[in-house]
């Protein structure tokens, strides 16, 4: 299987050094092993992402020379996909709405932090699933995920230690650790290379990618 690996920049705010390295790394990797880098522009945060940032992106990465394979691909155009899944997880009873109000899960974090616990949702909702409201991952309660971070080497995180986190807002709009999934998967994407600050969401992300399809790798042959 031929590399492909991908930029994953949301047009919040300017390309900074950071992301800049990450895209070269990409880039290399990609180019040195005779393989895809595509560019995904991660628009799916409307009140932070600005057309301004997306447009200064665009063109930080030509000043840098970094030539993606095929056109830019935006979240925000791809909506109807990471809601095509959603429903696939909650048909198959791997995901669930709750309803928990601010006050309530206020309350439970406050008391785990008093107990000096992790403060991790009690799950309420998956006993008892309300029929609206966000939309949560079912996390399998026991064992543990670990993963191969090539820098870090590797990585295991319990179960008990990852909340079943929301992938839908009350809007139904998808949270960003479900939709990098979904693209990720969709597009084929055979080595994930970014900052270390994402080492927290690799777990959930994997547990994710565990019941979201494989697509066919090349996005441009979809
Ligand atoms: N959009 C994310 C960010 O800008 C990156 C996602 C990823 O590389 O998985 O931090």
């Amino acid at each position: 299987m031929g590399v492909i690996v991908r930029f994953a920049p949301s047009p919040t705010g300017y390309l900074h050094i950071g992301g800049a390295r990450t895209a070269i790394f990409n880039y290399l990797y990609a180019r040195h092993h005779d393989g895809k880098f595509y560019l995904r522009i991660e628009d799916t945060d409307v009140e932070r992402s600005e057309k301004q940032y997306e447009d200064e992106i665009l063109e930080s990465m030509q000043w840098l020379g970094m030539d993606y394979d095929g056109k830019p691909i935006y979240q925000s155009q791809r909506t109807d996909l990471y809601k095509s899944y959603i429903k696939k997880l909650l048909d198959s009873g791997h995901a669930y709405f709750c309803n928990c109000s601010k006050e309530e899960l206020d309350a439970e974090r406050e008391r785990a932090m008093a107990e000096k616990r992790k403060p991790v949702y009690s799950r309420k909702c998956r006993y008892n699933p309300a029929k609206e409201g966000v939309i949560r991952f079912k996390v399998t309660e026991t064992g543990s995920t670990t993963f191969d971070d090539k820098i870090l080497g590797n990585i295991t995180i319990n179960h008990e230690e990852i909340e079943d986190f929301v992938i839908a807002r009350t809007d139904s709009s998808p949270t960003y650790n479900f939709t990098v999934v979904v693209d990720d998967a969709q597009m084929g994407i055979t080595h994930v290379i970014r900052g270390d600050d994402h080492v927290n969401n690799t777990p959930k992300q994997i547990l994710i990618f565990d019941v979201v399809t494989r697509g066919p790798g090349d996005i441009y042959q979809e």
